[in-house]
């Protein structure tokens, strides 16, 4: 079995830790190599690696830096088919959803490979009589990037091609849980002749993270993951004089009104609240179908729930939805959903996976009547479980919609402009979908999540992402012509 390596400059290293964990292929409950728990002797290997390299990197020219984003983003594309089976492995998730992960990762790179216009500052000429004004944004030094199981690629890449490009240097610690498909991007950028110690790997949990936190020589933090560790990470991280932007947890809400289409509808709310077995921050969990919606709409969507093909997605290519994550992962989401049978919430499909394999299966679920302080309609469950609410009116709907503590997704299906323009003026939330079931931004737009979905100023990806890695500087400028003159030229 495969020990999963770190990666300090140009050496790929198995350290010396104490500790292990297991990495699994979460279709057949397999174990497929172990991952160190790193602590803080590899951090600091790490960031020395990190340190020596952005003397040279930072002084890089803007378009070499973009060549090498351009001959990493061929990598990406070259090895794509290679990554995505990579991703489903050790994830879980169906092939075609590796791909969508992997492809959204590199409209990133894309994005990245445009630094030497994203980064260009401004000018205003005679700001004060005989000064010129000028802005330039530099990078800021070490930069750490701690991300979740759910996108193995997408999310590191939310993060590193950002960071480098600016002229940074990074460390990455990808979840623990899915570390294999981050040592495979960093090989990649490696051969793309990335020099050493521009992007490095540790691995590990809290031990790792508290020593990147921790750390003088870090400058910024970028967090993907749950609500909870978000918060800490933001808190320490802060303590410790870094900007950090924490990417947290979520709770989205679907509504659908009256006029909604309905097979459009169906098979956008199937793809929201099932594709990557319900485990993506933008999952649409909660569904509010709208007065006489409701019916329709149940009928729909459990004709839908009982076509849907579960099953090893690295076995089986005919699969639309695979397992969850882990053992634990499993026991939780069932334990949830029991809470929902025990608060009265009417079961309409699934519950239990009856499966004679070993992978961590759930079946997909779909509860109705269900009411808004029930914990299956607070809580992120992150798993294939949608609960379906009745609110009376649009404005019951977006009420209930706000209660939500959480604020990264909210979508309306409607055939009514005034409803989806009333719905986006008034939720409280950062992404908003009109007839679109997974508003998840692209790359030239921040990923904007509000309220407890996020800690932090500057987002993750687009602009906000080349404003968080660099800082401004402005240059005041005065040059007269008074030497010139006595020259006589
Ligand atoms: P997680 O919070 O358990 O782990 C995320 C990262 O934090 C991992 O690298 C993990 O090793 C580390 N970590 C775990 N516990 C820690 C601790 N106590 N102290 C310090 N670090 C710790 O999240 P997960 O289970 O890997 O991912 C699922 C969560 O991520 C969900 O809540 C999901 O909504 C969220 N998510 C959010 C976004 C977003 O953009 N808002 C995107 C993807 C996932």
């Amino acid at each position: 079995m495969m020990d999963v390596p770190v990666l300090f400059g140009e050496c790929w290293v198995t350290p010396q830790v104490s500790g292990w964990s297991p990495v699994f292929n979460p279709s057949r409950g397999e174990e497929i190599a172990r991952v160190p728990m790193c602590g803080a002797a590899e951090v600091e290997a790490a960031i020395q690696a990190a340190s020596a390299a952005f003397v040279t990197w930072s002084k890089t020219p803007a378009p070499a830096r973009a060549a090498r984003m351009f001959a990493f983003k061929a990598k990406l594309e070259t090895h794509f088919e290679e990554l995505a089976a990579l991703i489903t492995r050790e994830n879980g998730k169906t092939l075609e959803e590796a791909r969508g992960d992997i492809r959204r990762g590199i409209e990133v790179v894309d994005f990245a490979c445009g630094i030497s216009h994203l980064n260009k500052g401004e000018h205003l000429p005679q700001v004060a009589e005989g000064i010129d004004g000028v802005t330039m944004r530099e990078p800021i030094g070490v930069c750490a990037g701690i991300t979740p199981f759910n996108f193995p690629a997408m999310v590191p890449l939310w993060m590193f091609p950002i960071a480098v490009a600016c002229g940074n240097t990074f460390i990455l610690k990808p979840s623990e849980k899915v570390p294999l498909t981050a040592v495979r991007l960093a090989e990649l950028a490696l051969e793309a002749g990335w020099p050493p110690g521009v992007l490095n790997i540790v691995h590990g949990g809290r031990e790792a993270v508290d020593a990147l936190l921790e750390h003088p020589e870090i400058a910024a933090i970028s967090f993907v993951g749950s609500t909870r560790v978000a918060e800490h990470v933001y808190v320490t991280g802060c303590r410790h004089g870094k900007r950090v932007q924490a990417a947290g947890g979520a709770k989205n809400v679907m509504i659908v009104m009256p006029d909604a289409e309905p097979d459009a509808t169906t098979r956008a709310i199937m793809g929201a609240a099932f594709g990557c077995a319900g485990q993506r921050c933008m999952a649409g969990s909660i569904l509010m179908a709208v007065g006489n919606a409701a019916s329709q709409t149940r009928e729909q969507i459990a004709a839908a729930i009982d076509n849907l093909v579960v099953g090893d997605t690295s076995a089986n290519p005919k699969a639309d939805m695979g397992p969850v994550i882990d053992s634990a992962s499993r026991e939780r989401i069932l334990r949830s959903i029991e809470w929902g049978v025990a608060e009265r919430a009417v079961l309409v499909r699934g519950g239990k996976h009856e499966s004679q394999s070993r992978g961590f299966f759930v079946s997909p679920t779909l509860f109705d009547e269900a009411r808004p302080d029930m914990h299956i309609a607070r809580e992120e469950l992150f798993g294939p479980v949608l609960t379906m609410l009745r609110p009376r009116d649009l404005d019951e709907a977006i009420t209930w919609t706000n209660r939500n503590p959480y604020g990264n997704g909210a979508v309306i299906f409607t055939n009514s402009g005034g409803a989806a323009r009333q719905f986006a003026r008034e939720v409280s939330c950062g992404m908003v979908g009109v007839n679109v079931g997974v508003p998840a931004p692209m790359a030239a737009f921040a990923f904007s999540g509000w309220n407890r979905s996020f800690f932090g100023d500057l987002h993750v990806q687009g602009v906000e992402g080349v404003m968080f890695y660099t800082r401004q500087k402005i240059v005041l400028s005065r040059w007269d012509n008074a030497y010139r003159r006595t020259q006589g030229w």
